[in-house]
């Protein structure tokens, strides 16, 4: 390949340090999955990558992810297809500062520990720890307020110093760049999802073609937290440059997530349900039916999807055949309240193991979800937007696709006997449909068909001989 005359093949450093004080330190080791002790290292498309220690002890621990960009292979694929070779291609700053290529590195090998799993620490990456990142040369064009805007409503401190130009020539004045300090309490997971996401914020200027595949990792890595996030929007515009028309389907679906999470009201809307509902044991009713059904499949493995505040996890956790249940919401709030309900924190280790809550949303292709014996989806599809129901459906049916399936979903007929309920509402102010039985028969009967299941429906709760029951339920099975 041509290479002009006379520039040295030089290899630049890009860092971005992470440390923690919670202790043991190097426990930070298990949750990032890679040995204090030893050197990693990466062939990405762009250079190498390295991953060390340059501090590990029982006190403070501290990992670096160090780029080692190539400049010349960045542009020598240009260069092949045809385009001359300029100045300017070497000369720019790509390789020295956090741009993209540190969150593509990211992804590449901090993917599980972004996830929030831990083989050896479980209970630690699902703790808020103590930590900071260390981003030395960080690009900050709209100047250090964009990296306060950014980072503080995420419960950081940030600490942003402007890099002089070069510092043998003070004279010449500061450069674009800055050196940051973020520091807070949180899980390493968001920091590292953060991080993902907000570092070519910052740069506004990627290196890679954004395609549709971005609107989705932007929206998984963002998700928990970027739909509530002050400034979602500028975020999204400038991790998608030039793409209005895909940042604008990001948006659309962040608002949507928004309305699920912020709605401050869901959880009197909730409450106002179960008054409704009250005067027969509905929810009681409920559990009791679907508890039935996994038994009668004999589940082991179980997810409670859209899990809300737990009632149905406690039940399970009663269920002494079943030996693993994984409770999954997208509103954090309501897990915190599950977690209090359960006494998490409180339980025998042996019984703690059996359960496990996650944050997510059933929008999203998760691979948590794959391979359990059945999942319930009580009282939620009601919850979700009709035109994202298809999203919703593939990462159950398709992509989960566990052995049983059990949803349940209010009886729209019924609804005229809630004597407290005014005729034409639904029974809760976030529902954005409530069904008739041969709505939802049509429904679970096309789903069924399209992803291979059978379904059965049953009764719910006392059935009105014209109303037909107050709760419907559909059993899929594989
Ligand atoms: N299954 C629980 C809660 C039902 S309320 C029970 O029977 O008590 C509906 C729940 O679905 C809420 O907790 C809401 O946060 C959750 N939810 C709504 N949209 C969701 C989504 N896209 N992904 C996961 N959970 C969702």
């Amino acid at each position: 390949m041509r290479r002009p005359h006379g520039l040295p093949r030089i290899i630049h450093p890009v860092l971005l340090t992470i440390t923690t004080t919670h202790q043991p330190a190097t426990d930070l080791g298990f949750l990032l999955h890679k040995n204090p002790a030893k050197l990693h290292s990466y062939e990405l498309s762009f250079g190498r990558a390295h991953v060390f220690y340059p501090e590990a002890t029982a006190s403070v621990c501290t990992v670096a992810l160090l780029l080692d960009v190539d400049p010349v292979g960045l542009v020598r694929g240009k260069g092949e297809r045809g385009s001359s070779w300029t100045l300017d291609q070497y000369v720019n700053d790509r390789p020295y500062v956090l741009s993209s290529f540190m969150s593509v590195a990211m992804g590449r090998i901090f993917a599980t520990a972004m996830t929030g799993r831990s083989k050896g620490r479980q209970e630690l990456a699902d703790q808020k720890l103590p930590l900071l990142a260390a981003l030395p040369a960080v690009p900050c064009r709209g100047g250090d307020g964009l990296l306060h805007e950014l980072f503080e409503p995420l419960g950081y401190q940030v600490k942003a110093e402007r890099r002089v130009l070069d510092e043998k020539f003070p004279e010449w004045g500061d450069g674009p760049y800055y050196s940051a300090t973020l520091s807070g309490t949180v899980h390493l997971r968001d920091l590292l999802r953060h991080l993902y996401v907000l570092i070519p914020v910052l740069d506004a200027e990627k290196h890679y073609w954004v395609g549709r595949d971005e609107v989705e990792k932007l929206l998984r890595k963002g998700e928990g937290w970027l739909a509530s996030h002050p400034h979602k929007e500028s975020i999204v515009k400038r991790y998608l440059p030039r793409q209005r028309q895909l940042a604008r389907e990001a948006l659309a679906r962040l608002a949507e997530e928004d309305n699920v999470h912020a709605d401050e009201a869901a959880e009197a809307h909730t409450q106002e349900e179960a008054k409704i509902e009250e005067p027969i044991r509905l929810w009681q009713l409920r559990i009791a039916a679907v508890v039935d059904v996994l038994r009668s499949v004999s589940a082991k493995r179980v997810l409670d999807l859209g899990c809300g505040e737990g009632k149905l996890l406690r039940d399970l956790l009663q269920e002494k055949s079943i030996a693993e249940i994984v409770g999954m919401d997208v509103s954090f709030r309501s897990l915190e309240i599950a977690s209090q309900r359960l006494r998490l924190e409180r339980m025998p280790p042996k019984q703690k193991e059996r359960v496990k809550l996650l944050h997510g949303s059933l929008m999203y292709r998760d691979k948590r979800l794959a391979g359990y014996d059945a999942a319930t989806v009580v009282e939620v599809i009601e919850h979700l937007d009709p035109p994202r129901l298809a999203a919703f459906e593939r990462v159950l049916f398709a992509e989960a696709r566990p052995k049983t399936v059990v949803v349940t979903t209010p009886t729209a007929e019924y609804n005229s006997k809630f004597e407290t309920l005014p005729a034409g509402t639904f029974r809760h102010k976030d529902h954005r449909f409530e069904w008739t039985r041969s709505e939802f028969k049509n429904w679970s009967q096309e789903i069924a068909q399209r992803f291979g299941y059978t379904v059965q429906h049953l009764p719910v709760g006392e059935e009105d001989p014209q109303l037909g029951p107050p709760t419907q339920m559909g059993v899929f099975s594989l």
